[in-house]
C-alpha cells in the first residue's frame, strides 16, 4: 500500500538530463559564466534537471581562501542559479556549495542543494563523509581543515526525474549511505564529485558502476576535471550510469557535459527480474542506521525531533519518552531508534530489546502510579489507527473502571485528533521524563 502510494507520488517514465564537467577555480564569475552556459544549453534541449559537480561555486588556492569565499545558500550568487533555474524550467543539483554557517565561520558544510524549477531549494544534505587522503609525493588534501562534516541522514528527494538519493564525491566509497538511499526508495543516485586524479584513475568508474549495480539505481556523477591550480588536479569523466551498470554517457577530461535519459520503467523491470533486496539475509545480517536528528543530537520520532529532556530510558536500540498528549496519567512511549514504520521493519536485536524495555517501563509506571494493571500496544500502520509512522509501543497505567469496555482502543485511536486535547508544554513534560528517569 505504502510502496503504491510512494510510486503514485512519483516521477514516472521517461526524463532528461544534462550533467555538467567543470574546471572550477577561484574566480566565481568565471566559475558562473561557464555554469550559465551549460544550464541554457540543458532548457533548449528540454532537459528537465541539470547535475553540477563538487565545488560548482569555486576551488580555492589554499585552506584560507576555501573558507574565506564560502558563502550561505540565500546569498546573491546562489540567487542567480535560482533564477537560472526558472528562466530555463530545469531542476538543479549544485553538489558541494562552500556553505558557511554562523556557528563555525572557520569550517563551512560541503551541503548538496537540489533547487526545483521555481528556483525553491527542494533539500539540502551536507557531506557526511570528509575527503582527508595523504599519498606522499603524489596527492595531500585534507577536507577536515577546511570543512565540516554532516551529522544527519538525509531520506532521498522526490524530484521530476524520480526519487533522488544524495551524497557527495568521497560518499561514495561508503556503501550504507546508497544502500540506505535505496531502502527509503532512491531511484536515482547522485554524486557530485572533485576526484583528485590518482583516485579518479584506480576507482572512479569502478566505485560508481558498483553503486548503480548493487542498488539497481541509475547513478549521475557530475565532476570536476583538470588543474583547478598549480596544487590540484581533476579526473573528470562525469558519466551517467544505468541500475545494470551501464555507462550511458560520460564526459572525456574536458569541461563539457553530457546527456542522458532517465527511464524509470527500467528500474523497475531490473527490480523486478532480479528481486536482490528480497534476497538479502536480514536474518543473519542488517544496515543499522543510528538516526538523530542534524545538529543537536536529539533523537527522532518520526519526523519529530524528541528533546533529551524528554526522554528517560534508553539502550543502544531504543527509547523511552514522555507524551505530548497522554490518554491516561501515566501514558508513554517506547520507540526504536531507528526509524521505521512497522514492528516487523526490526531486526531480531531490535524486536528484543524494546520488548525488554517496554517490560522494564511498564513496572517502574506501575511501581509510581500506584496501579497493577497496563495496557501495552502497538498500532501498527494507518489503518490501526496509527498516526505517527515510527513503531511506538504505548504504555499506559490503568486504574479499576478508567475506561469502559474496550473505549481505551478507541481512545488512543482518536486522542490526537480530540480539539480539546491540548499538547502538553515542554516544561511539563520534562519534569515527569525527569521523574521516571530517576526511578529507572
Ligand atoms: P499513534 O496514534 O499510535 O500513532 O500514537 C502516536 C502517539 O504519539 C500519540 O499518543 C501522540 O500523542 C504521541 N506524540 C505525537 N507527537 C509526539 C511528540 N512530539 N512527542 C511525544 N509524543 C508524541
Amino acid at each position: 500500500m505504502l510502496t503504491t502510494l510512494i510510486r503514485r507520488t512519483m516521477a514516472t517514465g521517461r526524463h532528461f538530463i544534462a550533467v555538467c564537467q567543470m574546471t572550477s577555480g577561484n574566480d566565481l564569475e568565471k566559475n558562473f559564466e561557464t555554469a550559465k552556459n551549460m544550464i541554457e544549453r540543458a532548457g533548449e534541449k528540454k532537459c528537465e534537471m541539470v547535475f553540477f559537480p563538487e565545488c560548482f561555486d569555486f576551488i580555492g588556492i589554499n585552506k584560507t581562501e576555501q573558507v574565506d569565499l564560502a558563502m550561505t545558500a540565500n546569498c546573491e550568487y546562489i540567487q542567480r542559479y535560482r533564477d537560472l533555474a526558472k528562466q530555463n524550467n530545469v531542476w538543479l543539483s549544485l553538489g558541494g556549495l562552500h556553505h558557511k554557517d554562523s556557528s563555525d565561520n572557520a569550517h563551512p558544510w560541503n551541503t548538496h542543494l537540489i533547487i526545483d524549477s521555481q528556483g525553491e531549494t527542494r533539500v539540502e544534505y551536507k557531506k557526511l563523509h570528509l575527503f582527508d587522503l595523504e599519498i606522499p609525493g603524489k596527492v595531500r588534501l585534507m577536507e577536515s581543515e577546511f570543512s565540516k562534516a554532516g551529522n544527519e541522514m538525509v531520506p532521498p528527494v522526490d524530484t521530476v526525474i524520480g526519487r533522488l538519493g544524495l551524497s557527495i564525491c568521497y560518499d561514495v566509497r561508503f556503501p550504507e549511505l546508497s544502500l540506505w538511499n535505496r531502502k527509503r526508495g532512491a531511484q536515482l543516485l547522485s554524486f557530485p564529485s572533485a576526484f583528485t586524479l590518482n583516485t579518479g584513475l584506480a576507482h572512479w568508474e569502478t566505485l560508481l558502476r558498483a553503486r548503480a549495480i548493487e542498488n539497481q539505481c541509475y547513478v549521475i556523477a557530475a565532476a570536476q576535471t583538470g588543474a583547478h591550480n598549480p596544487k590540484r588536479q581533476s579526473y573528470g569523466h562525469a558519466m551517467v550510469i544505468d541500475p545494470w551498470g551501464a555507462v550511458v554517457a560520460q564526459c572525456s577530461e574536458r569541461v563539457d557535459m553530457c546527456f542522458a535519459e532517465i527511464d524509470l520503467n527500467y528500474v523497475e523491470n531490473i527490480r523486478e527480474m532480479q528481486p536482490v533486496f528480497s534476497h538479502r539475509r536480514s536474518d543473519l545480517y542488517t544496515l543499522h542506521v543510528n538516526e538523530r536528528s542534524a545538529e543537536d543530537g536529539n533523537l527522532k520520532f518520526s519526523e519529530f525531533t524528541i528533546p533529551n529532556s524528554h526522554v528517560f530510558y534508553s539502550t543502544p536500540h531504543s527509547f523511552a519518552f514522555v507524551n505530548l498528549k497522554p490518554v491516561t496519567d501515566g501514558h508513554v512511549l517506547v520507540s526504536p531508534k531507528r526509524v521505521v514504520q512497522h514492528l516487523t521493519d526490526l531486526t531480531d536485536s531490535e524486536t528484543a530489546d524494546i520488548f525488554i524495555v517496554a517490560k522494564k517501563v511498564q513496572a517502574m509506571l506501575e511501581k509510581h502510579h500506584n496501579v497493577k494493571a497496563s495496557t501495552i500496544c502497538i498500532q501498527d500502520g494507518e489503518e490501526a489507527g496509527q498516526t505517527v509512522p515510527h513503531v511506538h509501543i504505548h504504555i499506559l497505567a490503568r486504574r479499576s473502571g478508567d475506561f469502559g469496555d474496550n473505549e481505551i482502543y478507541r481512545k488512543l485511536a482518536s486522542h490526537d485528533k480530540e480539539p480539546e486535547r491540548k499538547p502538553r508544554t515542554t516544561e511539563q513534560m520534562s519534569s515527569e521524563a525527569e521523574v521516571y528517569r530517576k526511578l529507572m
